[in-house]
């Protein structure tokens, strides 16, 4: 029986050894997380880890790729037809009869995916884990680092070279398509998410989708976008004024990006999510904004956009450790007025944090 070793696998294993309730495998059903501990970078597999055994379970179509990235897994190609991945996963374990109780990512299982593991194994003890291979995923490598950098670097490229159509008259779905083509020009498999252009009065919806307003003179644009190359995102916003700018939004962007500078200078190792969030709030509220910054101010980024916990009013068990990547964006919403938002990425380090972004930040009259 092979007994593969890497850092993630044997990360993972001690993670599992220390779960209570005690469990004797584990199943993980969640791709990212499967591709994350294993290497694998196609769209369907499962995986049971047991403490001397590394199974890699997929169909036909991944059988060869699997056999090449997941070094020192034993790959088990389901059986053709529906229920594959249950018969596989039957097999699997009817072979291992020691394995009695069965961690499960509960996060990651549909209502009927679970009913169907019940009526397969009844007399398994289904375990519900959390967040096990995610709270591993909070800490990147030098190698995801190094692809978070490559990342970042073609979303500000893309920009830089887009930006000179941030003028009156363009749509804002116009920007966010050019945008994403300079992404994939550049290398991105795609945009990280669907790229946010909000203009004017759209500014107050963090969230706004690029519609078909056309830009004016006197508009903050605020533009929320990244790229996704080789599995890895980035994650940045910009605010820019088009043509003029106004008195009071100077004022209030002045207010994001010294909301922002405090709690950059805040991160570092030991620090818990909530406090570093809780300095960019309690600044934007003594500057009389309190109840117009209602989103958190960050979230931790790497494979997925929302890799995990970040920096919230309920992000007290998250504590910052090198190598953690996560995004600071305070922003200020005025239903009827508009709104900014501004967003870095940072890297946790040994004294403090590196900020992964260099577009510049200071107010800029396009
Ligand atoms: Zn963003
Ligand atoms: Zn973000």
């Amino acid at each position: 029986m092979p007994t593969p070793s890497s850092p993630r696998v044997d990360a993972l294993r001690e993670a599992l050894a220390a779960h209570d309730p005690a469990v004797d495998a584990l199943l993980l059903t969640d791709i990212g997380n499967v591709g994350y501990v294993s290497g694998f970078t196609g769209s369907t597999a499962q995986m049971i880890i047991t403490p001397d055994e590394a199974l890699f379970i997929t169909d036909a179509r991944y059988t060869l790729r699997a056999q090449a990235e997941c070094a020192g897994f034993e790959v088990v190609e389901t059986p053709q037809g529906s229920g594959g991945y249950g018969e596989a996963l039957k097999a699997v374990l009817e072979a291992r009869p020691g394995v009695k109780r069965l961690g499960f990512e509960a996060g990651h299982v549909t209502v009927g995916q679970w009913e169907t593991f019940r009526a397969l194994f009844p007399n398994l003890e289904w375990t519900p884990t959390k967040d096990l291979v995610e709270t591993l995923r909070l800490v990147k490598d030098d190698g995801e680092i190094a692809l978070i950098k490559d990342t970042i670097t073609v979303a500000e490229t893309a920009m830089r070279t887009v930006r000179p159509l941030l003028t009156p008259g363009t749509r804002e779905q116009d920007f966010a398509m050019e945008l994403e083509f300079a992404m994939r020009r550049l290398g991105a498999s795609g945009a990280a998410f669907d790229t946010i252009v909000a203009s004017g009065p759209n500014g107050a919806h963090p969230h706004h989708h690029a519609g078909a307003r056309p830009m004016a003179a006197g508009d903050f644009v605020t533009i929320d976008w990244g790229a996704s190359v080789n599995g890895y995102n980035s994650d940045i916003t910009r605010t820019y004024a088009i043509s003029e700018v106004t008195d009071k939004q100077r004022e209030i962007y002045g207010i994001v990006l010294e909301a922002q500078q405090q709690a950059i200078a805040a991160i570092g190792p030991g620090k818990t999510g909530k406090e570093i969030d809780a300095v960019a709030r309690d600044y934007i509220a003594s500057q009389g904004y309190g109840e117009a910054f209602g989103h958190s101010l960050g979230h931790s980024l790497g494979r997925s956009v929302h890799d995990g916990p970040g920096f919230s009013v309920r992000s007290d068990t998250l504590i910052l450790k090198p190598g953690m990547v996560m995004t600071v964006e305070p922003g200020i919403y005025l239903e009827g007025w508009g709104g900014l938002r501004l967003e870095e990425d940072v890297l946790v380090t040994d004294d403090g944090c590196e900020i992964l972004t260099h577009l510049p930040n200071a107010l800029e009259v396009l």
